[in-house]
């Protein structure tokens, strides 16, 4: 029995789940990352004109700065559209690295809670590598780069609207509106430090994803997606969803019924 202000029911403490897509929900071991990387140094070779090798101090640089290549171009001057960018740097990624994830698939879909993919990845990204993964149908929402930066392309000068990514507040107060959530109640997945910390500021529960130690804003550390049960069970507890009561389930239960396509995964 769990006790919430004046009222009293056995429930889960989460209502909505934000999932983060990238390095979260797919392993950052996929070969993916060192591919983006060489995207984006090609893009500032053959777009903006740099060299090599100043493109790669260049993207070091303004990731460090900026948070992302593009928001760092455009606040130096550079007139980068966004859809331009994104073609480019993801693109011209080797998807086929990313392959399904039955196991995911299934875990997902025994999470009866809202759940909204919240990414800094453009939706184009998003839907092609939430396809590979097989799980594109499994989520409410996507809360991704277009969301947070609707404007973008309507500025009469690059620097009229700074890019708003994930860690800043600014993307994670549009993501609690968007979504419509209590953040009280929200559990927030990410693999990125500074993503979680940003969350936990806005008052989210979080999970820190691809790590066995917590941080000091992580309420939760899982090595990867895949052991969210393990982890925080408490998701499927007994609650009331869409007005019908949920079964509630053991521990115990909720693992051997994911374990059907764990099997050999
Ligand atoms: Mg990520």
């Amino acid at each position: 029995m769990v006790v919430f202000g004046n009222s009293v029911r056995e429930s889960s403490s989460f209502d909505t789940i934000l999932f983060d897509l990238d390095d979260t929900l797919y392993p950052g071991n996929t070969g993916l990352s060192g591919a983006l990387k060489r995207n984006i140094e090609d893009f500032l070779v053959e777009k903006c004109g740099f060299s090599e090798t100043q493109a790669a101090t260049l993207r070091v640089e303004l990731f460090k700065t900026y948070g992302s290549t593009l928001a760092g171009l455009r606040v130096l001057g550079y007139n980068v559209d966004a859809d331009d960018y994104h073609s480019v740097v993801h693109g011209r990624l080797p998807y086929d690295l990313i392959k399904a994830d039955p196991q995911l698939r299934n875990l997902l879909n025994s999470i009866s809670q809202r759940k909204i993919i919240f990414t800094n990845s453009d939706r184009i990204h998003a839907m092609k590598a939430m396809d590979r993964l097989g799980i594109a149908d499994c989520f409410d929402q996507i809360i991704c780069f277009e969301t947070m930066n609707p404007n973008l392309s309507k500025a009469t000068r690059p620097d009229e609207f700074p890019v708003v990514l994930k860690p800043s507040m600014e993307a994670l107060k549009i993501a609690l509106s968007v979504a419509e959530v209590d953040p009280r109640r929200t559990l927030f997945l990410d693999d990125n430090v500074r993503n979680i910390a940003a969350g936990k500021a806005v008052g989210l529960r979080t999970a820190l994803v691809g790590k066995t130690m917590k941080t000091k804003e992580a309420d939760y550390a899982l090595e990867k997606v895949n052991n969210l049960a393990q982890v925080i069970p408490e998701i499927w507890v007994n609650g009331v969803e869409k007005g019908e009561p949920r079964i509630s389930r053991t521990n115990s239960e909720i693992e051997s019924s994911l374990a059907i396509t764990a099997v050999g995964a």
